[in-house]
């Protein structure tokens, strides 16, 4: 997808420091990071967001959440973390391509919005 930030760090044009990759998956730090732990988990496969899933897409989301886990017990999040996608202007989404966000290694403020 032409002009999309997270397809450009998926293709190395744009660096980022990655923490787990295979074939369908990518995680990468948050430049930006609003906890401790903060990674970014995405489809390589372009979805413009969590509204855009369906029948034929989302099982890519089941796989995000393995790698999720997988990355909090590598991260040592033992006391718990948090997943959060936004989506849309309302969902305070920034970057239009489907990401989860990982956060963890603090305890974390409780409010939804
Ligand atoms: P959202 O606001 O939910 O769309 O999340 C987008 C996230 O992407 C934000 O937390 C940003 O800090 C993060 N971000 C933006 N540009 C980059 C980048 N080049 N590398 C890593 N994370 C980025
Ligand atoms: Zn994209």
């Amino acid at each position: 997808m032409d002009n999309c930030l997270f397809c450009d760090i998926i293709s190395g044009k744009i660096p980022s420091t990655k923490v787990y990759e295979d074939e369908e998956i990518l995680a990468f730090k948050d430049i930006n990071p609003m906890a401790p732990v903060h990674i970014l988990i995405i489809p390589k496969n372009h979805i413009d967001g969590a509204d855009k899933l369906n029948d034929d897409n989302s099982a890519i989301v089941s796989k995000i959440f393995s790698v999720a886990a997988r990355l909090a017990e590598e991260y040592h999040l033992d006391k718990g973390f948090r997943i959060v996608t936004n989506s849309g202007d309302d969902g305070g989404q920034t970057v239009r391509h489907l990401h989860f966000h990982l956060l963890g290694g603090a305890k974390l403020n409780t409010t939804l919005c």
